[in-house]
């Protein structure tokens, strides 16, 4: 492994919109670069700029905590009363891969996020997450912490040919039981589900069912992307090693998409069985509402609301306008209660996507959604 010590100008991310599928408004990475060598990694598109060899260097950003402490102060002094979710994992190199346990930076970050009183979503592969037990409890004690561990599936032989320097599922499972027996939120990212391997409806089956078994309160599930370049000639050539078989398979639905998606007609497919399996295990697949409802903005709960709603109507077939009213809010700085009488001029929003803000601007919820995401 090489490491190289970098400075960075700045840690925090902040999107321009909630991420409502972490609930993030800020995303942070300390490390560039990830050891853990995932074959389908994204972070080795070009698109993220990670220099030297990926999965073999990693960049610390060895002014990290620093920078932080002046950032968070700056954003706290933006955001008034409101809490907003910093998310710290996920990107371009896991926040515990094994060089954390030299550097204790994202330690460090989780300290400062609960001295400084935000909720934290944090997203890994690593049981390393475990040692720093004692900090989480406290974030969440305060505020709210949600672990959440990705996986593409359960299986221990197929992550070993995918996910080489990572704990095996069933370690993570163990982490995650740990992480819920001790008070805190959990969720599987079962991001991403690998084409024609762990996209069978058994194999499916059994990582939902053990996700289940680990009590966790969400299971979010997503396709796999292959971008053009680094990316998809890296896992290319582990498939070739390893299931020979499939290239053509991947070459059928891989084709030029600029973004990596697979085929339309294949996503569709491999959604619909994961809704069906999820559903008869009665397990949320979006974070729960209990979860987010007393640290978001009101902008920010509406806009996270309308995109479940419209992740769910669209799962069932059907046709939304709720993503588009959701994109629209998104775009206004005004708090909504200021303009609750002028909802209807903004873009996608119709009679009943105003029913809704209203509701939630009242109340919190909305009994349309609650009736969407029940079983
Ligand atoms: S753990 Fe995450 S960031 Fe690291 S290689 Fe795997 S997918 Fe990439």
């Amino acid at each position: 492994m090489k490491v190289k010590e970098i400075k960075a100008k700045t840690i925090l991310r902040k999107h321009k919109k909630i991420d409502s599928w972490f609930l993030s408004r800020y995303g942070m990475n300390i490390y560039r670069g990830c050891i853990h060598n995932c074959a389908y990694c994204d972070g080795r598109s070009e698109k993220y700029n990670v220099s030297g060899d990926f999965g073999c260097e990693v960049q610390v950003k060895i002014n990290a905590i620093e920078v932080l402490r002046r950032e968070l102060d700056a954003e706290k002094k933006k955001m008034a009363a409101e809490k907003e979710f910093i998310m710290l994992g996920g990107g371009v190199g896991d926040s515990y891969q094994p060089i954390e346990e030299k550097y204790r930076f994202s330690r460090k970050a989780l300290e400062l996020l609960y001295e400084k009183d935000f909720p934290v979503s944090i997203l890994t592969k690593s049981t390393l997450i475990e040692r720093d037990l004692d900090v989480i409890k406290k974030i969440n004690e305060k505020n709210k912490a949600i672990v959440s561990f990705s996986f593409s599936s359960a299986c221990d032989k197929i992550s070993s040919i995918f996910e080489p320097g990572v704990p095996s599922p069933s370690e993570r499972l163990k982490t995650l039981k740990l992480f819920k027996k001790s008070g805190i939120p959990t969720g599987i990212f079962l991001m991403p589900v690998i084409p024609f391997i762990t996209d069978k409806p058994e194999i499916l089956n059994d990582t939902i069912d053990k996700a289940k078994k680990a009590d966790v309160d969400f299971i979010i599930f997503s396709g796999m992307t292959l971008k053009k370049g680094r990316q998809k000639d890296y896992f290319f050539d582990v498939l070739k090693k390893n299931y020979p078989e499939l290239i053509i398979d991947y070459s059928n639905i891989y084709k030029d998409n600029p973004w990596g998606n697979p085929a339309a007609e294949y996503h569709d497919y491999i959604q619909k069985i994961f809704s069906v399996i999820s559903k008869r295990y009665k397990i949320p697949v979006r974070i729960p509402y209990y979860l987010f409802k007393d640290f978001l903005s009101e902008n920010d709960l509406v806009v996270v609301i309308l995109e479940q709603i419209d992740y769910m109507i669209k799962n069932l077939g059907g046709k939304s306008p709720y993503g588009f009213a959701a994109y629209s809010i998104s775009k206004i700085n005004k708090p909504l209660s200021s303009i609750k009488n002028d909802l209807r001029k903004i873009k996608g929003v119709g009679p009943a996507t105003e029913k809704i803000i209203l509701e939630i601007l009242e109340t919190k919820n909305s009994k349309y959604y609650e009736k969407l995401m029940a079983f």
